[in-house]
Parts: structure tokens; C-alpha cells; sequence
């Protein structure tokens, strides 16, 4: 049954939002868990190939990895959440790994995505059709951006997560390709249960938890000025001053929901 969310504004992802859907989604992060249990337990070389970008989620998938987040000690979750915010303004001019992986460590494992769980089980040829649609997505963006005058590289454009053949199934069974276009189907309806946000959050902020995260803390326009500011800064002036003064501006940025949130009212 559709549930009826009590929150303002049903354009914008807020904080506050965030923090009510946390309240309110235990049966569906329960269900979420048990969805990625069916999945044949792995282990893989560890060469974090997969986690060289953050991959795209739902927004149920992105409440688990903040209720993760939220239950950090105060200085891991602020510094996490800085490295997300930090993602979000620089990943169009370079290529940076996902802000959850620490060393070579994902600070969220158990609450990976599905992006990240399925990588490593997919065929060659369906990771190839993947492949060949996130290039036409790229090119697209590219396009955008030189509408803005700004020519991201072909370092960014052209680099694709390489096909991997370091993962082994430990337990369950070997799923294939159908299968987990079925998996990611049912999480996809569990997460469309938080309508209308989990519709919001796959148009407004495509997909993206590192945009969500961003306009939480500036708003959106805000957001995407910095944004455009710092790719163009960085791209014609590619010293570490201007990054510096990124990471220095938006270290220790107290998350905009949960315990942080809590802590401020
Ligand atoms: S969430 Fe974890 S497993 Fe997934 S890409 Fe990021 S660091 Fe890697």
C-alpha cells in the first residue's frame, strides 16, 4: 500500500524529508536487506575497480546508506559526508572514486547499492550494452556543458569502469543476467513505495546521491552555480590550490539530517 508522507514541499529533497523518510521506511529497508540476501555471497581481488565513481542509485538504496552514515562517530560521517559533497562539484572534471571508499575500504559495505553488489556478476555482454549506454549519457552531458562554454576532457568522457573478472561466488547461486535485471526491478518498486520522492529524486537529481547531498546543504541553484564555478576553475587552472579551497570550505559539514540535524534544533 502507497503510504502518505507528511512533509512540506513536494518539489525539493530537504533535509528534513530525508529524516522523515528515515523514520518512516523501516519495513522497506528490511525488505531492501532481505532482497540483496538472495544475492550469492562474493569476494573479489579487492582492486576497487568498481568503486572508481559513485554509482547511481534509488532512493531507498540512498536512506540506507545515510542511516549508515548517521550512525558513524561525528567526525568519520561529517568527513564522508564532506568527500560526497566534494564529489559532486569536481567529478565532471576529473575522475574520483567513490567518496565511501576510504584506502581500500568501502565505509559503507553493508549497505552497498545494488550497482555496486551486482558489478562483477554481470555478463560481458550485458555489461558492454551498459557500457555502450552510459557513453551516449556522457556524450550528452559533454554536450551540456559546452553549451556552457566548458570542454570537459576526454579523460572524463571516455572512462568506463572496466568489465571485471576478479569476483567469485562463495556461497548461493550464480545468478545471471535476468535475474538481476529482476533484482534490480523489485528494488526499484520498493523504493517507488516512498512516491512521490522516489520519483523526485530519480528525475530532479538523476539518480545522483552526491547532487542530493549537495543541494541539501546549498539548495539547488546555489549548488549547481558552485558547481559550474569550480569545474570551470579547475579545468583552467589545474593546480590543487582551488581544490584545496573546496576540501578547506566544506570539511566538517555537519550532515542535514539525522544526529547532526538533531544536534542543531
Ligand atoms: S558504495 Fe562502496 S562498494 Fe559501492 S562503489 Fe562506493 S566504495 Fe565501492
Amino acid at each position: 500500500m502507497m503510504k502518505k508522507w507528511n512533509v512540506g514541499n513536494e518539489k525539493v529533497i530537504t533535509g528534513d524529508t530525508i529524516d522523515v523518510l528515515l523514520n518512516s521506511t523501516h519495513d522497506e529497508l528490511a525488505e531492501l536487506s532481505a532482497v540483496y540476501d538472495r544475492l550469492p555471497e562474493t569476494q573479489c581481488a579487492r582492486k576497487t575497480h568498481c568503486c572508481s565513481m559513485l554509482p547511481e542509485a534509488t532512493l531507498l538504496e540512498v536512506l540506507a546508506a545515510f542511516k549508515r552514515l548517521g550512525s558513524m562517530q561525528e567526525r568519520q560521517r561529517r568527513g564522508i559526508f564532506a568527500r560526497i559533497i566534494e564529489y559532486f562539484f569536481i567529478n565532471p572534471a576529473r575522475i574520483t572514486a567513490c567518496p565511501f571508499l576510504v584506502e581500500t575500504r568501502c565505509t559503507i559495505y553493508e549497505n552497498r547499492f545494488f550497482g555496486c553488489r551486482a558489478y562483477g556478476l554481470w555478463s560481458k555482454r550485458h555489461y558492454d550494452k551498459m557500457a555502450g549506454y552510459n557513453r551516449q549519457a556522457k556524450l550528452s552531458l559533454g554536450q551540456q556543458w559546452r553549451k556552457m562554454g566548458i570542454t570537459l576532457s576526454d579523460d572524463v568522457l571516455d572512462f568506463q569502469v572496466p568489465y571485471c573478472l576478479d569476483v567469485e561466488v562463495l556461497n548461493g547461486a550464480m545468478v545471471d543476467d535476468s535475474e538481476l535485471v529482476l533484482t534490480s526491478h523489485e528494488i526499484a518498486d520498493l523504493s517507488a513505495r516512498l512516491s512521490p520522492w522516489h520519483g523526485i529524486f530519480n528525475q530532479q537529481y538523476v539518480a545522483d546521491l552526491s547532487f542530493l547531498a549537495a543541494t541539501m546543504t546549498y539548495g539547488i541553484q546555489s549548488a549547481l552555480r558552485m558547481k559550474i564555478d569550480i569545474v570551470r576553475n579547475l579545468l583552467t587552472n589545474p593546480d590543487r590550490t582551488r581544490l584545496d579551497q573546496i576540501q578547506k570550505n566544506i570539511d566538517n559539514t555537519p550532515l542535514p539530517f539525522g544526529p547532526d540535524r538533531e544536534n542543531q534544533n
